[in-house]
C-alpha cells in the first residue's frame, strides 16, 4: 500500500492495546476523524487514535515517539489554528473522555480531556454552579482552559484558567504527572496560558461559583448610525462597573432568520452574574440612558441556554480565520476604525467581538497565571467564518487589514486562542511577543523539563533555543 511506514503489524500490535479505536485512511469514518471546526486546515494524519480511556493516553504517546511521528492533540477540535490535526502524523483525539464529576459541597469540578462547554454547563448547572468558560458551547475545555479561558463570567471570576486548581498530566515522554498549588505548581502556572507544550492532560480539576438559577442577560441592539453613541457609551459605562455585570460588544451581519435586515448590527451583549435582578437592571439602564438600543431582547434565561444561544452561528466545517488584539482605551479614533469597518462587513459570519475586560480577572496579579496580559480592559477579536473557498482571499485580506489597522490602537497583548496564527513565523507564533521575556523563560524552562524533544509542538509553541 501507499502507507507501509508504520507496518500493518504494528497497527494490529497498537489497535491490540488500545481500549479505543484506531482510523486509518482506510476507514469511512477517516474525514471525519482527521478533520476540525475549521476547514481550512486540511490535513491527512496517517493515524487517528480516539482514546476510550486515560490508559489509551500513553499508549498512543509511547507509539508516536517509537516511530517519530508528528503529534496533534485534539480535545474539542475548535482550535482556529487548527492544531487538531496533521499531516502524516498521529492524532490523539480525546474527545470521548468527557465525564463531568461536580462536588456541590466542596464546589469542585474534575472533568476529563475531551468535554465540551455545553457538556460542563449542564452539569454544573444541576447544582445551580458554573465554571467560568467561553461562549460557544460546542467548544472543547481543554484547549479553551489551556490558552486562557474568557466568557460571559471573566469579570465575575475570572477567566478559565484563574479557576483551574489541579490537573493529571501525561508527558510526551510517558510521565505521569499531577499538578496542583503544592505538587509541581510550577507545572500548573505553565498550564494557565502555556497551552499543550507540556503533556496531555488527561484531567481537569476546577473551581466552580454560585449561578442563579433565571439569569438577567440579554443584547441590546444598535443600527450603524448609532454605534458611535454606543461605543462611546460603552466607553464610559465600562469604567467602574461592577464585577457582576459582564459585557460582550459585537458587530455582525445579522443571520436571515433574526429578522434584523441584512446590514450589519452592534449587539452589545450583557451578562449579570448575581441573584439581585433589579441591580442588575439598574446597572443596564445606567449604559441605556446614555445609549438607547433600537431594539433589545431581554428575557429570564438560564446558563446553559444563554450558554449555547449562539451555537447555531458557528458549525463545524466552515472556513475560518481569526485575529485579535489587547487595547488600553475605546477611545474616538479606535471608535473610527471600529464603525469604518464594521459597516464594511458585508457578509453573514464575519464580524468583530469587544470583550469588556477588568473586574475580577484584572486584579489576578500579573505574574499568577501565564495568561500573558492582565492590564488591558478591552480585546478585540476580529473573525470570519463562510462556506465557499473562492473567497479565502477576499475574507482574509479584510480580516488582516482590518487588524493591522487596530494594531495603532493595541497595548500589545494577544490572545493565542483567538488566532489563525502568523504566517510570516516560523511557527506561526511569536512567543516572545505573546508571553514577554518574563513569562516566556519560564515557560522554557518547564518545556526543557517536560517535553524536551519538542514532541508537542503543534500549539502555540515553546521552542528551546539550540544548545
Ligand atoms: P482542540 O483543537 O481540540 O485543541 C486545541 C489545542 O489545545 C491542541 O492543538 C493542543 O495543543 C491543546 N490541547 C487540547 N487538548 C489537550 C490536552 N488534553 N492536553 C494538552 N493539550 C491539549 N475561546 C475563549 O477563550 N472564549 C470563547 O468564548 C471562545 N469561543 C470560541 C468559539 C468558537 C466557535 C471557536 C471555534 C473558538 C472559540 N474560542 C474561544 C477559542 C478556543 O478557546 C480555542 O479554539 C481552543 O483551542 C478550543 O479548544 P478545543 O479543545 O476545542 O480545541
Amino acid at each position: 500500500g501507499t502507507q507501509d511506514f508504520p507496518g500493518a503489524s504494528s497497527l494490529r500490535t497498537l489497535s491490540a492495546s488500545l481500549h479505543g479505536t484506531l482510523v486509518t485512511a482506510a476507514d469511512t469514518e477517516y474525514d471525519e476523524a482527521r478533520t476540525v471546526w475549521n476547514a481550512m486546515i486540511d490535513r491527512r494524519p496517517l493515524l487517528v487514535i480516539r482514546a476510550a480511556d486515560v490508559a489509551d493516553v500513553p499508549v498512543a504517546l509511547t507509539f508516536a515517539r517509537e516511530n517519530n511521528l508528528p503529534l496533534a492533540i485534539r480535545g474539542g477540535g475548535h482550535n482556529v489554528a487548527g492544531h487538531g490535526t496533521v499531516d502524516k502524523g498521529l492524532v490523539l483525539d480525546l474527545r470521548a473522555l468527557n465525564t463531568v464529576h461536580v462536588d456541590p459541597a466542596s464546589r469542585v469540578v474534575r472533568t476529563g480531556p475531551g468535554t465540551l462547554l455545553g457538556e460542563l454547563d449542564r452539569a454544573t448547572s444541576a447544582h445551580s454552579l458554573a465554571v467560568p468558560v467561553g461562549v460557544v458551547s460546542q467548544t472543547g475545555v481543554a484547549g479553551l482552559c489551556l490558552g486562557g479561558g474568557f466568557g460571559w463570567l471573566t469579570r465575575t471570576h475570572g477567566l478559565t484558567v484563574d479557576n483551574l486548581l489541579a490537573v493529571d498530566l501525561v508527558t510526551a515522554e510517558g510521565e505521569e504527572l499531577h499538578a496542583d498549588a503544592e505538587t509541581n505548581p510550577d507545572l500548573l502556572w505553565g498550564l494557565t496560558g502555556g497551552g499543550g507544550n507540556f503533556g496531555v492532560v488527561t484531567d481537569f480539576t476546577f473551581r466552580a461559583h454560585p449561578m442563579p438559577e433565571n439569569l438577567y442577560a440579554g443584547n441590546l441592539i444598535y443600527r450603524a448610525e448609532h454605534w458611535t453613541q454606543a461605543l462611546r457609551a460603552l466607553r464610559d459605562w465600562s469604567t467602574g462597573l461592577p464585577d457582576q455585570m459582564t459585557v460582550i460588544a459585537t458587530v455582525l451581519v445579522p443571520p436571515a432568520d433574526w429578522d434584523l435586515g441584512s446590514k450589519s448590527i452592534l449587539v452589545v451583549g450583557f451578562l449579570w452574574a448575581d441573584p439581585d435582578q433589579a441591580a442588575g437592571a439598574a446597572c443596564v439602564e445606567a449604559f441605556t440612558t446614555v445609549a438607547p438600543p433600537d431594539e433589545q431582547d431581554i428575557s429570564p434565561v438560564s446558563w446553559p441556554a444563554w450558554q449555547s444561544a449562539m451555537d447555531s452561528l458557528f458549525p463545524k466545517g466552515v472556513r475560518a480565520y481569526w485575529k485579535n488584539t489587547a487595547f488600553d482605551a475605546l477611545s474616538d479614533g479606535a471608535i473610527d476604525v471600529l464603525v469604518a469597518h464594521g459597516t464594511q462587513l458585508d457578509w453573514p459570519g464575519t464580524a468583530f467581538d469587544i470583550h469588556v475586560m477588568g473586574g475580577s480577572m484584572g486584579r489576578v496579579p500579573a505574574d499568577a497565571t501565564a495568561f500573558p496580559d492582565r492590564s488591558s480592559p478591552f480585546w478585540i477579536n476580529i473573525y470570519g467564518f463562510w462556506n465557499d473557498a473562492t473567497r479565502d482571499n477576499h475574507h482574509v485580506a479584510f480580516i488582516r487589514g482590518f487588524h493591522r489597522e487596530m494594531q495603532r490602537f493595541s497595548s500589545g497583548g494577544e490572545y493565542v486562542n483567538f488566532s489563525s496564527g502568523d504566517e510570516s513565523l516560523p511557527h506561526g507564533f511569536d512567543a516572545l511577543g505573546v508571553y514577554g521575556a518574563e513569562k516566556l523563560a519560564r515557560l522554557t524552562a518547564l518545556k526543557r523539563r517536560y517535553d524536551p524533544h519538542n514532541r508537542l509542538r503543534l500549539n502555540h509553541n515553546i521552542t528551546l533555543p539550540h544548545a
